[in-house]
């Protein structure tokens, strides 16, 4: 069984519903308390929300935008700006043979963490603090820059290279050159309950597979620190578990073979696609150079 959830008002558009977590809200809809709000739309927050979301937590992601100097900017894309962006071709990242367009590969990452659920707002976090310093059970409180505070019961920071945020709530962090790192244990877990981090900001190496992976380990210590009935995240063939007489654990799934091509078949779509043209996005260059560029 999955957690319920409240506020899920709307099927993601062309996909099937099925597990918990496939349906999205609009940013901005409905601002009461999340389950989970990763801070950082990048490699490993994103990587965390297709976790958390997929297991029916619900999950919110609030991304700074891209720089102006982005071609990002001009092309309308509405996801936050990952450090990844300034990438020129992305070739150590495993299941691409001669590499991939970085910007192409964060716009399938969102896109595959809004199919699971996850909803986007393009902010700035400035300040998180406790809904009730005597109880971290009541959740966090994040202010944003300009924006509407926004509530969860857990809060991930993925937000490389800023954690001057977290100040108020003193999660442990520690400084090297101009640069903070937040102290985590072996699930992302801060000295705070309820507060983790993911990907850079946690001392990661800088390597986008890293970043991925260590923000989808922290996506599975929030699931399994919010008490939801978890096993694993798999998909599996029909009877793989039921015909050996054990019921499909939970955050499992078996799918027939008719599902199977039906799921091949679409997945084949996505990326035949997303791949049919070159992206008309540029890497975004680093401020120092975009800026003295400008002058
Ligand atoms: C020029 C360049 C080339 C690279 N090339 C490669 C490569 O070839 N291969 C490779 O494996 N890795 C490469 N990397 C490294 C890779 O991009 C990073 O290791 C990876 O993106 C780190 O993931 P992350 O989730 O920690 O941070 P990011 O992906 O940068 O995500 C952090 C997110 O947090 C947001 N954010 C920050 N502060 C706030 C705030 N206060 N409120 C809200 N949002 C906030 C940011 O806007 C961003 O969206 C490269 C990096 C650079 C700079």
């Amino acid at each position: 069984m999955f957690a319920a959830t409240e506020g899920r008002t709307e099927s993601s558009p062309g996909r099937p519903s099925g597990r918990g977590g496939k349906f999205y809200r609009r940013a901005g809809e409905r601002r009461g308390m999340r389950d989970v709000c990763i801070v950082g739309g990048g490699v490993s927050g994103l990587a965390a929300s297709i976790f958390t979301a997929r297991a029916g937590l619900d999950t919110f992601v609030i991304s700074e935008g891209p720089r102006p100097s982005s071609s990002r900017t001009q092309s309308g894309d509405d996801g936050g700006e990952s450090i990844l962006a300034r990438n020129a071709s992305l070739e150590n990242y495993p299941g691409f043979p001669d590499g991939v367009d970085a910007r192409q590969y964060l716009r399938l990452v969102r896109e595959q963490a809004q199919n699971a659920g996850a909803t986007f707002e393009l902010g700035r976090v400035a300040r998180a603090e406790p809904v009730a310093e005597s109880d971290l059970e009541q959740g966090f409180v994040l202010e944003t820059e300009g924006g509407d505070p926004l509530e969860a019961r857990r809060v991930i920071a993925a937000s490389w290279p800023d954690s001057d945020y977290l100040e108020p709530l003193d999660v442990g962090r520690v400084q090297r050159g101009s640069k903070h790192f937040v102290s985590v244990d072996d699930g992302g877990r801060t000295a705070v309950n309820g507060v983790y981090a993911a990907g850079r900001i946690a001392g990661e190496p800088h390597q986008a597979i890293v970043a991925a992976g260590h923000g989808a380990k922290v996506g599975l210590a929030v699931i399994h620190d919010s008490d939801v009935s978890f096993y694993h995240d798999w998909v599996t063939p029909e009877g793989y578990f039921t015909g050996r007489g054990r019921e499909v654990p939970p955050g499992c799934e078996e799918i027939d073979e008719e599902e199977r091509k039906r799921r091949d078949e679409r997945a084949r779509e996505t990326i035949l696609e997303a791949f049919a043209e070159p992206l008309d996005e540029e890497p975004t260059m680093h401020p120092s150079v975009a800026d003295s560029s400008d002058e």
